[in-house]
């Protein structure tokens, strides 16, 4: 071996090492203080017998239902919104606000209901999200919000189901 290839084999190690580090330290939304959530996992066949079709579109395929078709875009009753797929609680009324976009829309989550993800659907990126128990697809997260978290939950209303207080 020449000292130019040692030299080559050592600047990958070293490349190696630093993008082991960096997936050591990628964080996650989850808080540390969220509660364990327990995943569901089921076959694509119980998902189809357990959703509707328009459910099942957008949770387990990442559709999109049109706007203004949800009759949760109007809720304003206090209560607890929760994932269609697993009935696992995600938004209080409390977070809920008008977009004006036609999906309901909400500044913040329930600690740690949700995982994300980027996709490229639209070529720029923006951030999917998902049910952390189901892993049934919600929406998508925009930062022009409301305060005080200036974030805007865009949630399929399909996706959801409310349970007044
Ligand atoms: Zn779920």
């Amino acid at each position: 071996m020449t000292r130019r290839d040692w030299l080559g084999l050592l600047g990958s190690l070293g490349g190696l090492a630093t993008a082991g580090a960096a997936k050591a330290q990628r964080k996650t939304d989850t808080p540390p203080d969220a509660p364990k959530i327990e995943k569901l996992l089921l076959t694509d066949a119980q998902w189809k017998q357990r959703l509707t079709a328009a459910q099942y579109q957008v949770l387990r395929e990442e559709g999109t239902e049109r706007a203004f078709t949800s009759p949760l875009n109007d809720e304003k009753r206090k209560g607890t919104f929760h994932c269609a797929g697993c009935d696992l609680a995600l938004f209080g009324s409390d977070m809920k606000f008008d977009s004006g976009t036609g999906w309901p829309s909400f500044f913040t989550t329930l600690p740690g209901v949700f995982d994300t993800k980027r996709d490229f659907h639209l070529v720029l990126p923006r951030v999917e999200y998902h049910c952390a128990r189901c892993g049934g697809h919600h929406g998508h997260v925009f930062n022009d919000g409301p305060k005080p978290t200036g974030l805007r939950y865009c949630n399929n209303g399909v996706a959801l189901k409310f349970v007044p207080t």
